[in-house]
């Protein structure tokens, strides 16, 4: 059967050309910000060969030179919303490993119009940016027509599918704080190579000098209701040598299990996905040396 509903609302096209326009329309009306649509395209789907149904007036910020930007000043990365992950992952001044994640995110075509904000926005807890994101203390710019802030993002996600983000405001840029890593770690488990949603993944990042852990960073996708990271357990790595921390691994190991409450779905179970995400914390781990 088909639902005609979305023909009893005018729905209207917002495609503003600069930050301004977009930030009077959000001010005035009650919007969805559509950048990629690789989300809301299907969450939105209606019976095949019909239009998506959207029951708000959208606004698409694909047009926003604004947004396009990618730049690095003395103390972060900047990557600016409207960026697709082909857009980003194609820049000289992103690290590698933030080139690796998007390598084996979906496939080349959503890629070329994914955004990294939608995916932040979309708040998956399976969201494949999210760990090295959470992992990197990333930051996002919030805009609207009155103020800017700058949230932490693990600050900015609630829950699955949640954010703090107000009617009238608008991510515009994501900040990744400059930091020197000499040891990175990155496990998506999906069900195949391309175009997987993820089961679980897993991103461990760390500094190590003379055998000495003076950085780490580990979060988890997809084993919890938003990402799993934790300063406390970070902290108890940092300052011990190799040796050190293999004395200690099962004790953080078992801290971290009672962090990781997965669920049961589609895609896996959840003592598929606790047991794999400790595998993969112990692997991590003997890989720093
Ligand atoms: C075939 C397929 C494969 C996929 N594979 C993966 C995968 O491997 N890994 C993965 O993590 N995801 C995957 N996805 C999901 C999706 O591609 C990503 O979440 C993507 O990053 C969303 O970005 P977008 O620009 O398309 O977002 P959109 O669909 O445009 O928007 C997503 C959400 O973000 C909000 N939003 C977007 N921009 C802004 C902004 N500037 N300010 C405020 N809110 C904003 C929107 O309102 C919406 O709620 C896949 C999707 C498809 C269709």
């Amino acid at each position: 059967m088909v639902d005609n509903n979305i023909n009893k609302k005018q729905i209207v096209t917002y495609m503003p050309e600069n930050l301004q326009e977009a930030l009077e329309i959000i001010d005035k009306d009650e919007v969805i910000i559509l950048a990629g649509g690789t989300d809301l395209m299907v969450r939105r789907k209606s019976p095949s060969g019909l239009i998506p149904k959207f029951d708000k007036n959208t606004l698409f910020v694909n047009n926003i030179e604004e947004l396009k930007n990618i730049n690095k000043d003395d103390n972060y990365i900047n990557i600016g919303a409207g960026c697709t992950l082909s857009q980003i992952s194609d820049n000289s001044i992103i690290p590698d490993y933030v080139k690796e994640v998007i390598s084996d995110f979906a496939s080349l075509g959503i890629r070329n119009a994914a955004t990294m904000v939608g995916n932040i926005c979309n708040a998956s807890p399976a969201g494949d940016t999210l760990p090295l994101l959470y992992a990197l203390n990333a930051k996002l710019v919030i805009k609207s027509l009155k103020e800017e802030k700058i949230v932490d993002i693990k600050d900015f996600i609630t829950g699955p599918g949640r954010h703090i983000l107000n009617k009238n405001e608008i991510v515009t840029e994501i900040k990744i704080p400059l930091e020197n890593f000499n040891k990175f770690y990155y496990k998506k488990v999906g069900t195949r190579k391309a175009t997987a949603i993820s089961k679980l993944s897993f991103v461990g990042i760390a500094r190590l000098k003379a055998n000495v852990v003076e950085d780490i960073r580990i979060a988890f996708g997809a084993v919890a209701a938003t990402i799993v990271k934790s300063d406390d357990l970070e902290k108890r790595f940092v300052g011990k040598t190799l040796e050190e921390i293999n004395s200690i691994k099962g004790d953080i190991t078992d801290e971290y299990a009672k962090l990781i409450t997965p669920i049961d779905d589609q895609r896996s179970n959840k003592n598929y996905r606790k047991k794999v995400a400790i595998n993969l914390l112990n692997d991590f781990i003997k890989q720093l040396s």
